[in-house]
């Protein structure tokens, strides 16, 4: 089937997309794995096969308040896929996780680790809290009966958890400690992005904003601009964040914006990211009265002219509230879902490249996999090594999915999907369906 700029609204397959709903990143996955799956021409089963969600668990989870009280937290881990291997994926912990926004997050994950050429499906998982309510030891019992409540779906060789949005190294820690606990034995490839002296990798905490900074300069070759030449704006200063930035000023780009939960931080001539970074780790983590630059708001920030833009902070950012004042020329998704699917266009037409999601922000899960190879053999790697090793994947990534685009006249984040969804379902053909 020839490509058509509008076939994604056609609805060829039986249920045609619902009415995008901007609020809901399943649907927005869904009207792009749709468009992909017209360019593969997939069969209605496979199609419903690659939609359908392997296994999907809610749990109650109770904890003992330190108060004395019982609170009942609900608790989800949703595996999207698991033909290339076990699967992988972060737990988050929000006031607002829900199944749908989880299930959305499993399938990036399984298109995600096909991108990259890892040998995991995808899956993810989270618990509906509050963590900025919670005492240390009030998280750790959530974290341990959460876990308590997956050690069926857990394991090395079935799913492997990792960090996600308000979930760290600590809390990791936790979850192999449960599970090997119950395991009566110490096994650390259960999850990845534990610390260090548990098995942790060295380059993991890292890992996604480097991966963000590696496929933004292959962006930049590609738009012909030079890194010292180009300006940068960031959104959010958590781990993605904050590293994106980093490494951007490291290559000399003027950073001239950054934002947090406070609000954005803009100076014309540039931001110090080492000192800025310094100031957040004083402050609480936070960047509020951080006097070196301009305060503006989140939308001021995400309409900066500026050659890269990369939204680091959440979901559904850049809609066609907003889409047509962004002023970049690259914007590189360092979170998951920062576009809905119906301003992808609005974009393109302002012919604006953007580095999606599944391939921007893959370096977490990339590294992710290094850790997971290193705990099974009890062998550790160097920083340098999982360094140089992170940069030729995502690099090697990038070019075969710019590859796909030209191949096909379209968008990277379409071609990220075919390449994704056309791998699962080749190996899922060589498998067969067991019966
Ligand atoms: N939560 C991260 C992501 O969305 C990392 C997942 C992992 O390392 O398994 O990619």
């Amino acid at each position: 089937m020839p490509y058509n700029k509008n076939m994604h609204t056609t609805g060829y397959y039986k249920e045609p997309g619902p009415k995008l709903d901007e609020e809901s990143p399943f649907k927005s996955m869904m009207e792009r794995f749709r468009f992909a799956a017209e360019i593969l021409e997939l069969d209605e089963g496979m199609f419903q096969y690659l939609a359908s969600p392997v296994k999907q668990v809610i749990v109650s989870v109770p904890v003992v308040m330190d108060s004395g009280d019982i609170q009942v937290f609900e608790g989800y881990r949703v595996i999207h896929d698991n033909v290339l291997g076990p699967s992988k994926g972060g737990i988050r912990y929000a006031p607002d996780v829900n199944l749908e926004e989880v299930k959305a997050l499993a399938s990036w994950m399984t298109w995600k680790c096909a991108i990259v050429n890892v040998p995991f499906g995808g899956a993810k998982g989270g618990v509906r809290c509050d963590p900025n309510q919670l005492s240390r030891n009030e998280l750790e019992r959530l974290t341990r009966r959460y876990t308590a409540n997956m050690l069926e779906v857990f394991g090395p060789d079935r799913d492997i958890p990792a960090p996600d949005m308000n979930t760290d190294e600590q809390i990791m820690a936790w979850i192999m400690d449960t599970y090997s606990m119950n395991a009566h034995k110490t096994e650390n490839a259960v999850v990845t992005g534990k610390p260090i002296i548990l098995g942790g990798s060295h380059g993991r905490k890292e890992a996604t904003g480097r991966g963000v900074v590696t496929v933004t300069l292959a962006a930049l070759n590609k738009a012909g601009i030079a890194p010292n030449k180009c300006t940068t704006v960031v959104q959010g200063f958590g781990n993605v964040g904050s590293v994106s930035a980093k490494l951007m000023y490291e290559q000399g780009s003027k950073v001239i914006a950054i934002s947090d939960i406070t609000g954005g931080y803009y100076n014309e001539n540039g931001i110090d990211i080492p000192e800025a970074m310094e100031y957040a780790k004083k402050n609480d983590n936070s960047l509020e009265g951080y006097s070196e630059a301009d305060k503006i708001t989140n939308d001021e920030l995400l309409q900066l002219e500026c050659d890269v833009l990369i939204p680091a902070a959440k979901e559904d950012q850049i809609s066609p509230r907003n889409a047509d004042k962004i002023n970049a020329r690259i914007i590189a998704e360092g979170a998951n879902g920062p576009i809905t699917a119906n301003a992808d266009s609005i974009l393109e037409d302002k012919g604006i490249m953007v580095v999606p999601d599944i391939l921007a922000n893959a370096g977490g899960v990339t590294v992710s996999y290094f850790e997971w190879v290193q705990d099974r053999q009890g062998y550790f790697w160097t920083e340098e090594r999982v360094n140089r090793r992170l940069n030729r994947m995502m690099r090697a990534a990038f070019d075969n999915l710019f590859n796909v685009r030209e191949e096909h006249d379209i968008t990277l984040r379409q071609a990220a999907y075919v390449f994704g969804i056309n791998k699962v379902a080749t190996t899922l053909r060589m498998r067969g369906i067991y019966a």
